[in-house]
C-alpha cells in the first residue's frame, strides 16, 4: 500500500490563527460593538506601534501595499513627465503605482545574488526627468541602501522603498522603515504581518509628508469636504488594525522562526550540487519572507516536489518589462538578462513561522533527492 504523503503548503495561516483565535474574535467583537469602523482608535494606535517598531517618526495606514506606493508617489509630487527607476523583477504593484500617477517606469537590472536592484546600474538611468526611485526589498532581503543614498545625494530625487515583503527586515542594525522619504509596507494576508484582507502602511520621518499622506487617503480633503489636492479613498480599516495589533507583538518571534527554518533548509541544501540557496549579505538581517532557491531544472523540481506533497511558488515567472501591459514602454526580452534568468530559475519553498523543523528538513531532503 502506498504510504500517505505529508502535505506541506507553500504558506498557511491556519496554524497561527488557531493559536490566536480567542483574542482575534474578542478584538473584532469590540470594534463591532464600538460602531467605529473607519480611522478610529485602533488605526491610530497601530500607526504609533508600527512607527515605533520600525524606528520611524510617523506611520500612515492605507488600504493596501499597492496604495502605499501610489500615495507615496503622489505625496512626493511624482506625476506626468517624470521618470521613476525601479526593478523589473518584482510584483506588478511596484510599477503599477508609477503608471497610476502618470509617470514612466524606468527599469534597472538586478543583482544575481540578492534579486534586488543593482545599485551600480541605477546610476546609468538617472536623467533630468528622474523624480524618484523605488528599490524593493525582495523576499525580505534588504536592498543595499547606502550606495544608493550616496549616488542620489544632492539630487532632488525621492527614495520610496517598497518594503511590502520586508517588515522586520534590518538594514545595518536598523529595521527597514526609516531613512528614506517613504517606506511602503503591505499587510496582505501572506506577508510577514498579515491582516484578514487588504491593508498597508507608509512610514516616514518627514512630518509634512506624513500630513500629505493623511490628506491624500481621504480624497485630498482638508478640512472635511474641502479639496485642494487630488486624493482617493484609501484607508486601513479598524477591524484590520485591531487584528494587526494582536499579531504585531509576535512578529519578531515569527521572523526568528522563519530564520530558523531557513537555517535548516540551507544546511541541507548546501549538500546539493546544482541548487543555489539564498545568501544573507552582511548588511542585512533577512526576514525570509520567502526562501527562494534557484536551479536550471526549476520546472522539473517543482513537479517532483508537488508529487511529494510539497507546495512551492514562483515569484515571479515573467519580468515586468516583458509584460504585455507595459509594451508601450518599448522594452524587449534580453534587456535585463539577470532578471530574466532569475524568472526562469527561482522557486520559493514553503515558508511560514509555524513550519516545523521536521517539515523543513523533509522539504530540503526532497530537493536534494530530486537531483539524483
Ligand atoms: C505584496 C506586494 C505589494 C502590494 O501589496 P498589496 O497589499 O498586495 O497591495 C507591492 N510590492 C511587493 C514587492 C509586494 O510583494
Amino acid at each position: 500500500m502506498k504510504q500517505q504523503k505529508t502535505m506541506i503548503p507553500p504558506f498557511t495561516l491556519a496554524r497561527q490563527n488557531k493559536e490566536l483565535m480567542p483574542r482575534l474574535t474578542e478584538v473584532v467583537n469590540t470594534v463591532i460593538e464600538s460602531g467605529h469602523f473607519i480611522l478610529g482608535d485602533n488605526v491610530k494606535k497601530l500607526e504609533e506601534e508600527i512607527a515605533t517598531y520600525c524606528g520611524a517618526r510617523f506611520a500612515v495606514g492605507v488600504a493596501s501595499g499597492s496604495d502605499a506606493i501610489y500615495l507615496s508617489l503622489l505625496a512626493c509630487d511624482v506625476g506626468p513627465g517624470d521618470e521613476v527607476i525601479t526593478t523589473p523583477f518584482t510584483f506588478f504593484a511596484t510599477a503599477g503605482a508609477i503608471i497610476r500617477v502618470g509617470a514612466r517606469p524606468v527599469f534597472a537590472d538586478i543583482e544575481e545574488e540578492t534579486f534586488n536592484i543593482d545599485m551600480e546600474k541605477v546610476a546609468g538611468y538617472v536623467t533630468k526627468k528622474t523624480k524618484a526611485i523605488i528599490p524593493v526589498h525582495l523576499y525580505g532581503c534588504a536592498a543595499d541602501m547606502d550606495p544608493l543614498k550616496e549616488l542620489l545625494s544632492g539630487k532632488n530625487i525621492s527614495i520610496i522603498e517598497d518594503a511590502a515583503q520586508a517588515l522586520g527586515t534590518k538594514y545595518k542594525d536598523c529595521k527597514i522603515g526609516s531613512g528614506s522619504d517613504a517606506v511602503c509596507f503591505s499587510f496582505f494576508p501572506t506577508k510577514n504581518l498579515g491582516s484578514f484582507g487588504d491593508a498597508g502602511i507608509v512610514t516616514t520621518d518627514d512630518q509634512e509628508l506624513a500630513e500629505r499622506l493623511r490628506v491624500l487617503r481621504v480624497h485630498g480633503s482638508k478640512p472635511k469636504y474641502y479639496h485642494e489636492v487630488f486624493g482617493c479613498n484609501s484607508r486601513l480599516d479598524e477591524i484590520q488594525a485591531a487584528i494587526l495589533r494582536v499579531k504585531l507583538p509576535h512578529l519578531d518571534n515569527w521572523i526568528e522562526q522563519r530564520r530558523a527554518k531557513s537555517a535548516i533548509y540551507t544546511k541541507i541544501l548546501s549538500t546539493a550540487k546544482d541548487i543555489k540557496y539564498p545568501r544573507e549579505p552582511l548588511y542585512t538581517y533577512h526576514s525570509y519572507h520567502q526562501y527562494t532557491i534557484r536551479t536550471n531544472e526549476r520546472d522539473r523540481l517543482q513537479t517532483y516536489l508537488q508529487e511529494q506533497g510539497i507546495g512551492t511558488a514562483i515569484y515571479y515567472p515573467l519580468c515586468l518589462h516583458q509584460q504585455k501591459v507595459f509594451n508601450e514602454l518599448g522594452y524587449k526580452t534580453g534587456d535585463f538578462p539577470v532578471s530574466e534568468k532569475a524568472a526562469a530559475e527561482v522557486l520559493s519553498l514553503p515558508m511560514f513561522p509555524e513550519l516545523t523543523d521536521k517539515e523543513a528538513a523533509y522539504v530540503a531532503e526532497e530537493v536534494v533527492r530530486c537531483e539524483r
